[in-house]
């Protein structure tokens, strides 16, 4: 029989191989799906951090014979220090946002697979253009990725003196790309990003030379999210010891209050009593059992407070409205943002808005038209297997609300959270999860009830303006 052959890859070599799952399956699929990764980076280089965020996006032709497409976008954000951007470019699952934080970018994937498209398909190198507010020089890097060893290689770098105040980064990726296909889903995307940022400037120009833009249209940013300790609620085994060997707490009980959030002493006291365990006790003392037991307390620990919603950043009913007037125009617009709930030791919020008349386009015969956001990026695909279209297709009765398909009706659903249920790293769905569904169903109630409030008053004023011709 043949010979079994064994060894390792690396993470870049895996993501390499199977480059579908992150959503790089063709050309067309590519060159969307790096528009994204970058515009996604560039906001959250800079409303994540309270700037105000001016995108500029240019997707150019660069080959006569082959469909070569130069795809560069700049941002005014924070900018990244020199020594990190080998590794934010060149090392796959390098990111600094695995923190409990709620950022657009969560694996640290996205740009790397942008950079190992293009080295497969034209070879070019990512070139990177970035400085820090503050920072004296701009410093300027191409790179490419080395496969095998998941590591960055460095081709060119070097820096410059500023001569004005200017922060923020440049990045340019050279891939091969289907414009002609890809151009509607691009447009797509621009169009509900925009919907959710009406607090950004965004242009873009196309390679029909075509200029796409979106002018802010409010000064008012959400507020940015900040770093949270872990929930008692979210612990695992594997998590306690991970907090344990990262920091030298002494005793059990400084454990517990410093490590997480929402415990304080009286709660820790009563934990610890739960769990059997001496609060005086040395962390490094304890035993495989005491941790489990202290796991199975901490998960179980009814009294506790909510986790914290510091660390997310809900977009609020103006922003939405703001957003849906925006594109639509509407001749009724309402928006709510739900308190928040948690699930699995993660706060989350949902919120939506509805969008009626005005230029809102005819939805489908059974349903409204559905913008669905995560985090503030739009899911483009697998609209049918996310939960928000089995809400609107299962949990909500429309007669009851005055509303019959088709009609001018737009809804958005936007979740936030810092653990938001994908169904995969391609992030275009989210799953079928109790808590979330619930609050859903919940906060579209709230906005259609509005809209049946207008409906029922504008059937009302026509009826007696129809009495009045007779
Ligand atoms: P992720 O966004 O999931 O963290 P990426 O591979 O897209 O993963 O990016 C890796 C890291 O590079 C980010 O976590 C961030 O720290 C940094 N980065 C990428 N683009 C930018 C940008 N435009 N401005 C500032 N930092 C950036
Ligand atoms: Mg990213």
């Amino acid at each position: 029989t043949p010979v079994e052959k064994y060894r390792a890859i690396s993470p870049a070599e895996f993501f390499y191989k199977y480059r579908e799952i992150a959503g790089f399956s063709n050309p067309a699929r590519a060159i969307y799906q790096t528009v994204r990764e970058l515009v996604e980076n560039a906001l959250d280089a800079t409303d994540a951090h309270g700037i105000m965020p001016d995108i500029k996006i240019s997707i150019r032709k660069v080959d006569e014979i082959q469909e070569f497409y130069r795809i560069t976008v700049e941002d005014n954000g924070i900018g990244i220090p020199p020594d990190v951007v080998p590794d934010a470019f060149g090392r796959v699952l390098f990111s600094s946002k695995y923190v409990l934080r709620q950022t657009r970018g969560m694996y640290g994937l996205g740009v790397k697979m942008a950079v190992l498209y293009g080295q497969m398909t034209t070879g070019r190198p990512v070139e990177v253009i970035t400085s820090k507010p503050g920072f004296k020089r701009i410093y300027y890097f191409k790179l490419r990725i080395d496969v095998n060893r998941n590591e960055p290689v460095i081709i060119e770098r070097g820096s410059w003196r500023k001569n004005r105040e200017w922060h923020g980064t440049i990045v340019s990726i050279t891939i091969e790309g289907d414009w002609g296909r890809a151009k509607p889903k691009i447009k797509e995307y621009l169009f509900k990003t925009a919907i959710v940022t009406p607090y950004a400037n965004i242009v873009a120009l196309t390679p029909d030379d075509e200029i796409i833009y979106y002018p802010r249209i409010i000064d008012k940013i959400p507020r940015p999210p900040l770093e949270v300790k872990p929930h008692p609620h979210g612990v695992d085994l594997e998590l306690l010891k991970q907090i344990i060997s990262s920091h030298n707490y002494t005793s059990v009980e400084e454990l517990l209050i410093k490590g997480f959030q929402s415990i304080g002493e009286a709660t820790a006291k009563s934990i610890l009593q739960q769990a059997g365990i001496d609060p005086g006790k040395p962390v490094s003392e304890l035993s495989d059992n005491e941790l489990l037991s202290l796991v199975n307390t901490l998960k179980s620990m009814k009294d506790i407070r909510a986790p914290s919603i510091k660390a997310i950043s809900p977009l609020g009913s103006d922003v939405i409205i703001a957003g849906l007037k925006r594109v639509f125009q509407p001749e009724f617009v309402y928006a709510v943002s739900r308190r928040p709930q948690a699930y699995q030791g993660h706060p989350f919020i949902v919120e939506a808005g509805i969008a009626y008349g005005g230029k809102t386009p005819m939805s489908d015969d059974d349903k409204p038209i559905i913008l669905r956001y995560a985090n503030k990026i739009p899911l483009l695909y697998d609209e049918g297997s996310d939960v928000t279209t089995m809400v609107v297709k299962e949990d909500i009765s429309w007669d009851h609300y005055m509303v019959s398909f088709p009609a001018p009706i737009a809804i958005l659903v936007h979740v936030c959270s810092t653990k938001i249920p994908f169904k995969g790293v391609g992030k275009e769905s989210i799953a079928d999860v109790p808590e979330v569904r619930k609050e859903i169903k919940l906060v579209l109630m709230d906005v259609l009830r509005e809209l049946k409030k207008y409906l029922s008053k504008k059937a009302k004023e026509e009826e007696l303006k129809k009495r009045a011709e007779h």
